[in-house]
């Protein structure tokens, strides 16, 4: 027989646990255990009251802790022992507002296997509605407005419920139990479809629009279709005409586009998928995954000369819909926006800005209030990579090990994103892109009160970039001049701290920071940086030697130029290549030696594009890494049997200064000694990365420290990467790179944030 001792708690769990399915868990669960009591969500998470015989509470308690929802991430659970009331049942109450409001957004999820299954039942009664949802599927953070979730604070509350679907949401043992955006073709949300001057074509009719945008996109249209964060632009990825038109009207020569195809098993066929990438592809968080090609079989125009090329699964109904239609189709799904510009998610804004380029529009009658493009990831060496944290992963917060003050980092001016802080908590928002321009500007603010209101976060603090001409910097000159105080960060010092801040390191560390430019304290533009540094201070322990860059940090698009000024830097005005056009060499070396508009750089990301140049691969470019990626494609080309580097010289002095104009020189000499490019590429990759190496072993002498952190935008190139990985963990070195998200400026906010915790101490 049970021993009758009775025990009653309040429990109070935090984490992602509203709209997830929580609430209906813990109902189900009582019942299970014949616990008493009630659940609610408030704006601090979930609060639980249970009673009944101890070890059935205990037994309750530990049921929570293993049997959670799969998409609900629990940060804590406190249990405060209460005074048994004996109340009678177990219910759900309605949700109440508390004096804190630190409840946790969870992400948009792609739609699960319950309800794919139910849209394409016949006899159910949500049969092709695209907006079919449950409790562990569909749009979140994309739709609140407010906390706490609650369906009249999401842009849903202009849907009333009809019965049934009231009777679901009300049900306890339902999966739509309470799940906020549900709905039906009786009383949800209804898909439309419009040509470009926004005139009605058709009206949805159970699977009519899918089966017309099919057609259209295999008669050649390109159509805009409103996804969860945003608008995409979708075209036959077999239609080389679509494609080109596609580039032209987007003004993206190069840059490759995002494809979606409708199954595994079928991307199978054309592309090598390793078990890793198969997991992060059918991922609840669906990102687009980096893949190397098996079979020739999209449009060679996708991803020109490039080994990768970036493909996803559908996540929403309709595109689930779409891509039944038939099994081999292949669409670009590229974000809907002109060149950099953020993506269009309201729809008068994509009829304005993306009427010019698709034909016809695939919309929905309700508001996108948070938006967010398609994550990007790859795998190397079985580890998951970001290139792009966004959908599906934002707004998911990082636990901090430094408790620290509200802190606001506004991140950099390319591929932005902010972050906060709050206690141990921060949280990095979706990629805004380019701030450089009118609508990234604007966006930044939307989305910066938006996140204010929905974390009741007001910053103490600001911190931003070091740099005088940034966008980002002007805006914590906003918030400073309303009196707050502002930190400013050294760019590559905030690269490092990243990975710091992501691994918990708290200790002083070798950083290498291979990356575009940044400003740095010395007024030049750093970008190969070895540093010594702990979360608050750095030394700058070494760097490559600076060459003028002509025109400029923003004027990298004549990458000829940069070439010409290495050549420069290496030989003065009888340089032995690049000779073929001296009239327009002239002028730019004439610049260069009167110093006009030729500030000083070491940044490694240029010396790609410079050498990219030189071996005659790139001249001019169209989008930022697009030299130094093909300069990696021609590496990849080449025979791979094993050379030991060429270590660049380096001065022993207090820095060390890496003679950028000597690997300049032995570039240009394997140049002349008619080497192949693409092994000279090759022997470019592995020269930086056995210098890296070289210089990180005399750092760790000096400094006698084995940690070494990897960040900056160039070691997106998988084959540096892999290098630089391999010859430090050959030399034994403890090796830290950036997993949560990308190396590139998307992980600056991140470091600020890292950086201004000890900074607003002292
Ligand atoms: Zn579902
Ligand atoms: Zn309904
Ligand atoms: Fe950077």
């Amino acid at each position: 027989m049970e021993k009758l001792i009775l025990k009653s708690c309040e429990i109070r769990i935090t984490g992602i646990v509203q709209g997830v399915g929580f609430r209906p868990f813990i109902y189900k669960l009582a019942l299970t255990h014949g616990i008493s009591g009630w659940v609610l969500n408030d704006t601090a998470g979930v609060l639980i009251r249970a009673e009944g015989n101890r070890d059935r509470v205990d037994a309750f308690i530990s049921g929570i802790k293993s049997g959670k929802p799969e998409i609900a991430a629990i940060d804590d659970i406190v249990i405060t022992p209460g005074k048994f009331s004996g109340i009678a049942g177990f219910e759900i109450e309605e949700s109440r507002l508390s004096q804190e409001r630190s409840a946790f957004i969870p992400p948009d999820i792609a739609l699960c296997p319950d309800c794919l299954r139910e849209f394409f039942s016949p006899d159910d009664r949500r049969h092709l509605y695209p907006f079919i949802t449950c409790i562990n599927c569909g749009p979140r953070f994309s739709i609140i407005r407010d906390v706490p979730y609650d369906r009249a604070r999401t842009s849903m509350d202009t849907f009333g419920m009809c019965d049934k679907c009231g009777s679901e949401y009300t049900g306890p043992m339902d999966r739509r139990f309470h799940a906020q955006p549900i709905a039906c073709r009786e009383c949800g949300p209804r898909l439309s479809l419009y040509d470009s001057r926004r005139n009605l074509v058709a009206d949805d009719g159970p699977g009519t629009i899918a089966a017309m945008t099919k057609d259209l996109l295999y008669a050649g249209s390109i159509v805009a279709i409103k996804g969860i964060g945003g608008y995409h632009l979708a075209a036959n990825a077999m239609d080389d005409d679509a494609v080109k038109r596609l580039r032209q009207l987007k003004g993206r020569p190069f840059k490759p586009f995002a494809l979606m195809a409708g199954d595994i098993n079928f991307m199978k066929t054309f592309l090598h998928i390793s078990e890793r990438e198969s997991g992060l592809l059918l991922s609840m968080e669906r990102p687009v995954v980096l893949l190397k090609e098996k079979a020739p079989l999209v449009s060679r125009l996708i991803s020109p000369g490039l080994t990768y090329t970036g493909v996803m699964l559908p996540y929403t109904p309709f595109q689930h819909h779409l891509f039944s239609m038939d099994r081999e189709m292949v669409l670009i799904m590229t974000s809907g926006n002109i060149s950099e510009e953020p993506i269009a998610y309201d729809d008068d804004d994509a009829f304005a800005r993306l009427g010019g380029i698709a034909g016809y529009f695939v919309t929905y009658n309700r508001e996108i209030v948070a938006h967010s493009d398609d994550s990007v990831m790859f795998v190397e060496d079985s580890e998951p990579y970001f290139i792009r944290r966004s959908r599906g992963f934002v707004p998911v917060p990082f636990r901090s090990v430094k408790p620290g003050r509200h802190l606001l980092a506004m991140g950099g001016d390319l591929k932005n994103c902010f972050a906060l802080s709050k206690e141990d908590i921060i949280i990095v928002s979706q990629h805004l892109g380019d701030l450089a321009t009118p609508s990234g500007y604007g966006l930044f603010r939307n989305v910066l009160n938006h996140y204010r209101r929905i974390f009741d976060f007001s910053p103490e603090a600001v911190i931003a970039d070091l740099h005088p001409g940034y966008f980002t910097g002007k805006i914590a000159a906003d918030f400073e001049q309303a009196g707050l105080t502002r930190f400013n960060v050294q760019h590559h010092h905030a690269h490092i701290a990243s990975v710091m801040e992501e691994h918990g390191l708290d200790e002083n560390i070798i950083g290498i920071a291979f990356d575009g430019t940044g400003y740095g304290t010395d007024g030049t533009l750093w970008g190969s940086e070895f540093l010594v540094c702990g979360r608050r201070d750095f030394i700058r322990a070494g760097h490559f030697t600076n060459f003028p860059l002509p025109g400029g940090e923003r004027a990298i698009h004549s990458v000829w130029k940069i070439g010409l000024s290495l050549l420069h830097d290496a030989y003065g005005r009888d340089i032995p290549l690049m000779r073929g056009e001296d009239d327009k060499t002239a002028p730019v070396m004439d610049l260069i030696e009167k110093k006009i508009h030729s500030p000083l750089t070491c940044s490694i990301g240029r010396i790609f594009d410079g050498v990219s140049a030189i071996l005659g691969i790139s001249r001019e470019i169209s989008s930022e890494a697009e030299a130094a990626m093909l300069l990696e494609e021609a590496a990849l080309r080449a025979a791979t049997e094993y050379k030991s580097p060429f270590i660049i010289n380096f001065t022993d002095g207090e820095t060390f200064h890496i003679s950028t104009s000597s690997l300049i020189r032995y570039i240009a000499d394997l140049m002349m000694k008619k080497i192949p490019f693409d092994e000279i590429a090759l022997h470019f990759h592995r020269s930086i990365a056995g210098t890296a190496v070289a210089v990180a072993e005399k750092l760790r002498e000096r400094f006698s420290l084995n940690k070494i952190a990897l960040s900056g935008g160039v070691f997106q190139n998988r084959l540096l990467l892999r290098m630089v990985m391999g010859g430090l963990k050959e030399k034994k070195f403890e090796v830290f790179v950036n997993r949560k998200v990308p190396s590139n400026d998307g992980s600056i906010a991140l470091g600020q944030i890292a950086i201004g915790k000890e900074l607003i101490n002292t």
